[in-house]
């Protein structure tokens, strides 16, 4: 039964394949199966290499000692650390906003096989993971019709062979879209802002949560969604997020 439906799942992508054949969500040239980029795209991602700080992820310019950036040094973020295998700059980019603003689906499936790499290879040590996503206001997530993060997290569960779960955490109130705001603000706009219901607090209690987000840009969301997640009995809360925001940090 297992392989009739496998081989008609294969008839039914080749013929998806040929009605719309798979492009890079990056650039759209043709390319062999979705979920993919195109060697050239590839190419000129900013991918995040050692070394780099053991909390947020940002990458430095040279070896040092403490492996822990300043800013993370004077204000530890409330999330336990964060991963993320490209910066957030020319392709990465693309990926991003093709994703949320172009709705390239195929885009969520090409970021979350570039996180699988890195998040797998990172995580050894971490046991009774759970995907949990950065979830969007309902009047927003209307609006758009998708939670480009939830996206991500499905194809990385698939990926990962770990469970996800979307309705755990939840925003209770809106916020105005952080772009305008400067660090601080940033903090203040989404402080408060997320909540475990209490129906669900038994799945978060003891397991370690990787928050899923498109883009980590100053911690701020990631930190509200980890204070949320933590008072809810959370063990520990890893950022994981596609791509980062900031340059290599000179140490
Ligand atoms: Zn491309
Ligand atoms: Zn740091």
């Amino acid at each position: 039964m297992l392989i009739v439906a496998k081989r008609l799942q294969s008839i039914f992508h080749a013929g998806l394949n040929m009605l719309l054949p798979p492009r890079c969500p990056s650039c759209r040239v043709r390319i062999e199966e979705n979920g993919h980029i195109c060697a050239e795209c590839w190419a000129t991602l900013s991918l995040i290499a050692d070394p780099k700080c053991k909390v947020c992820g940002l990458p430095f310019t040279h070896e040092q000692e403490d492996l822990t950036c300043g800013a993370c040094l004077a204000a530890p973020p409330s999330y336990d650390r964060a991963i993320a295998p490209v910066l957030y700059e020319d392709k990465g980019r693309d990926l991003v906003l093709g994703l949320k603003h172009g709705r390239l689906f195929s885009a969520a499936l090409a970021m979350a096989r570039l996180m699988a790499g890195h998040l797998s290879r990172s995580l050894t040590e971490e046991k009774n993971c759970l995907l949990v996503p950065v979830p969007l206001h309902p009047t927003r997530l209307i609006a758009r019709r998708f939670n480009q993060s939830q996206l991500v997290a499905e194809a990385l569960s698939d990926q990962m062979n770990l469970p996800m779960n979307a309705l755990a955490l939840r925003r209770k109130r809106a916020t105005p879209s952080q772009g305008g705001f400067k660090k601080a603000g940033r903090l203040k706009n989404v402080s408060g802002a997320f909540e475990v219901a209490e129906q669900h607090q038994p799945a978060i209690e003891d397991k370690t949560i990787l928050l899923v987000d498109d883009v980590l840009t100053t911690g701020a969301t990631a930190s509200a969604c980890a204070v949320a997640l933590k008072k809810a009995g959370a063990g520990k809360i890893i950022v994981a997020a596609f791509a980062r925001v900031g340059g290599p940090l000179s140490g």
